[in-house]
């Protein structure tokens, strides 16, 4: 059978359905094609992209530079590992690293990959660097948290689903509640042996949880007071996504380099993934000043296709679209529009409780009780109606388009979700 012979989106999910694990509940649209804010199923009907992969779609579908760097990449070299140099590699991580301001880059392909990394490095620098005794060093984690899918994260998430069944658990971390500084100062001074705290500015699959601005600013101090790395999962949440290069950078309005604004509460190791290609290639680093990264020697850590030349390539001229296109700006534009222009509808609705986010990563809670399909069925309509989200954590609905969204795109959008919400009104 080849890809051609898929003529209906019934029969697309037909074979996954056969062949595929369940270990997905997606909706039952099938994509063919993306460009820019627009994706096509196999029929050609034609939808907004209100999820953009998670994230990882910022600068658009396809964008043809990225997609350009790629298969000019593509035809040259791909895999060298890391037995060996390739000349892109060492490009990109100096545009990185002066992109981003730190002194290193570690590189590796997916999310959970670089979150792992990240607690690896914390662990090391904790018992080289900060003298806690071997097999000691405790995380700090939060409530409702989404680091990713192996073994070890899954031990600290507090989601049933994603952990039942899978211990024995990994020891060494400690969960409290989010946007709750109180319990952090409180367990930073019961406890000697914390090495580090793991957060999400905004935690994005629990439903766009927005902590208070002072949040993040307080995690940082409290971090620097106790001699704590400070850890931020910016994977959903970076790259421009909440109108600012990283969330970290609060509500600075600068394009990067926010060292210089008092609102940046800047990482000890910054966890980036998604975006940073662009969603057309996996591609994830964490980032580090010298005294933390150097913990780090040949032999104790790796990936084969970490650092490839064509994740390389495709990241750099990812990144480079995000300055360019200006998206950090754009995201912050438009998504003070969008929750000002939901918040007059959900001002006289009965079916939308509220809607929160910062810059294009936004959601609306429904008017239903958590497990409710209520959310499920809003988004088949807003499939119909051409628009595509998915529902998280039941009752709400993310909101993310791709970052090059214009305006006259984005206000077509706000009415077919006014439209959509307004069929379910009681
Ligand atoms: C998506 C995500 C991850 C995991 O990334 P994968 O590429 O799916 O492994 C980790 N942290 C956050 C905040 C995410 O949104």
């Amino acid at each position: 059978m080849k890809v051609e012979d898929v003529k209906s989106s019934q029969q697309a999910i037909d074979l996954e359905d056969k062949y595929g694990a369940h270990n997905y509940h997606p909706l039952p649209a099938v994509l063919k094609k993306g460009e820019g804010v627009f994706v096509w199923d196999v029929e050609g009907k034609k939808y907004y992209d209100f999820l953009s992969a998670y994230s990882a779609v910022n600068q658009g579908h396809c964008h043809p530079r990225i997609v350009g760097a790629m298969s000019k990449q593509a035809g040259t070299i791909t895999l060298t590992s890391r037995a060996f140099h390739n000349n892109v590699l060492g490009v990109f991580e100096k545009y990185a690293t002066e992109y981003f301001n730190f002194d290193k880059l570690l590189p590796m392909n997916t999310g959970a990959e670089a979150v792992e990394t990240a607690i690896k490095i914390c662990r090391k620098w904790a018992y080289e660097k900060k003298g806690i005794a071997e097999t000691e060093a405790q995380i700090v984690v939060f409530e409702n948290n989404f680091h990713g899918r192996t073994t070890t994260i899954i031990s600290f998430s507090n989601d049933e689903g994603a952990r039942k069944n899978f211990g024995p658990y990994t020891p060494g971390f400690i969960k409290i509640a989010y946007d709750d500084t109180a319990s952090l100062e409180k367990v930073l001074s019961d406890n000697k042996n914390i090495a580090g705290v793991l957060v999400e500015p905004i935690q994005g699959e629990a439903g766009v949880y927005t902590p208070q601005d002072s949040f993040i600013p307080e995690v940082k101090r409290l971090c620097n007071e106790n001699e704590v790395l400070f850890m931020a999962d910016e994977i959903q949440t970076g790259i421009a996504r909440t109108g600012a290069l990283l969330a970290v950078c609060g509500k600075c309005n600068c394009q990067g380099h926010c060292e210089r604004q008092p609102t940046y509460s800047r990482p000890d190791l910054l966890i980036l993934g998604k975006a940073l290609s662009g969603g057309a290639y996996p591609v994830s680093a964490v980032l580090a000043d010298d005294t933390i990264m150097e913990v780090i020697q040949p032999g104790q850590h790796g990936s084969t296709f970490g650092g490839n030349p064509v994740a390389a390539a495709v990241a750099m001229e990812a990144l480079e679209v995000v300055k360019d296109e200006q998206l950090a700006q754009n995201a912050r534009a438009l998504g003070n529009l969008f929750r000002s222009e939901l918040q007059k509808y959900i001002d006289q609705s009965s079916i939308v409780n509220l809607v929160r986010g910062r810059g294009l990563l936004n959601a609306i809670v429904i008017n239903d009780t958590e497990d409710s399909s209520t959310a499920w069925k809003i988004c088949m309509a807003l499939k119909e109606n051409g628009l595509l989200a998915k529902p998280t954590h039941g009752n709400i609905i993310r909101f993310a388009p791709p970052l090059v969204i214009n305006k006259e795109q984005l206000l077509d959008c706000v009415s077919i979700i006014k439209n959509t919400l307004k069929e379910f009104e009681k």
